[in-house]
């Protein structure tokens, strides 16, 4: 079979390799299709990932297939249902799972490899985070689970409720599946964007204002418009992971609001916050990573509901040979969705 293998920072080569077989506890899927994440952009950057994976290796973690093959044992699925799994599984076993934190989980297992005709899932990701996909979905749209379901972990962590206000720092796929998801609970979302074209998109993923600028000022600006005599947003989701936007977020909370960290921040960047206001205004700081079995099947729900359209997300679809192309177009700011991979050719 054809798979992506990823070397190093930029290299990713579509090699040659056997297509796998199960083994006890197993299955094989064919890729219908996968998608690039700003995740993998960074790490196409990078060459490498702190959790995630270590070069040389499969790449490659938001999918939907088509069972193939069952390895022994496996009851849950048969070949030819439709899937999606989780790119990890808890251990079901440790602290945190037992407490229902399961992306905390002291051995949560990862799975890369879905920039590949075919696919091998763990056993634990079997057991655990492998889900049937409901008839007439879309595998482009199914293969949006992974990040719709971080996307609901955090705004259930952010507790948004209906008519609140929620301020969105960041309008890359992500930030937008935000916007889409807090206008599905009533809520109001806000995103800042800096390029037209992100305010555009934002808007078609049912943001209900943009603040478009070169600064965050102009956030402070919109929310005192919006209600005079208020301070600021109910809820600052920061969904970019970069240190301007974090470090202004909790200024940007009214009196008693909520600021969740989502964007994952390198690990030498540094904000200078005091407690003080944090403290007497009682804002809380919140974060969240990652997500559960629990969210993924939400979010396959939310998708096939059509209650989050991702639609305004997808680019051009391409086959393996155009992934290279279609991170270096990421890396360089060029494409600002999420380019659907269907690694075999049409009709195959
Ligand atoms: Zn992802
Ligand atoms: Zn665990």
């Amino acid at each position: 079979m054809r798979a992506a293998l990823l070397r190093g920072a930029r290299q990713v080569e579509i090699v040659s390799a056997p297509r796998p077989e199960p083994g006890p506890g197993e299955i094989v899927i064919r890729v219908d299709a996968a998608l690039t994440c700003g995740t993998d952009a960074k790490v196409f950057r990078r060459g490498y990932h702190a959790r995630m994976l270590e070069p040389p290796c499969p790449f490659g973690h938001e999918y939907a297939g088509t069972v193939a093959a069952v390895g022994e044992g496996v009851r849950n699925v048969s070949e030819g249902d439709a899937v999606v799994g989780g790119n990890s599984a808890p251990c079901g076993r440790c602290d945190y799972c037992r407490e229902g934190r399961a992306a905390l989980c002291d051995d949560l297992t990862f799975v890369n490899g879905a920039f590949a005709e075919w696919m091998l899932l763990p056993r634990r990701v079997v057991a655990h985070n492998l889900h049937a996909i409901p008839r007439g979905l879309d595998p482009i749209i199914a293969a949006a689970t992974e990040p719709v379901a971080c996307v609901l972990k955090g705004i259930e962590m952010a507790d948004v409720r209906a008519g609140e206000s929620v301020l969105i720092l960041g309008s890359g796929p992500i930030g937008l599946i935000f916007a889409a998801e807090v206008a599905a609970r009533s809520a109001h979302p806000v995103v800042f964007a800096r390029t037209p074209i992100a305010a555009e998109t934002a808007r078609r993923m049912r943001a209900h204002d943009v603040v478009l600028g070169e600064s965050l000022a102009a956030c402070h600006e919109r929310v005192r418009e919006a209600a005079p005599g208020r301070r600021g947003y109910d809820v600052v989701i920061e969904a970019a992971g970069a240190e301007e936007t974090t470090q202004a977020a909790p200024a940007l909370c009214r009196k008693g609001g909520r600021v969740m960290l989502f964007g994952g921040c390198r690990a030498d960047v540094r904000v200078t916050w005091s407690p003080a206001p944090l403290h007497y205004d009682e804002i809380a700081i919140l974060s969240s990573f990652h997500h559960t079995p629990r969210h993924v099947a939400a979010s396959l729900d939310v998708l096939a509901a059509g209650r989050v359209d991702i639609g305004p997300l997808l680019e051009a679809p391409v086959g393996l040979d155009g992934l290279t192309d279609a991170l270096e177009r990421m890396c360089s700011r060029e494409l600002r969705g999420k380019v659907p991979v269907l690694p075999h050719p049409t009709g195959a």
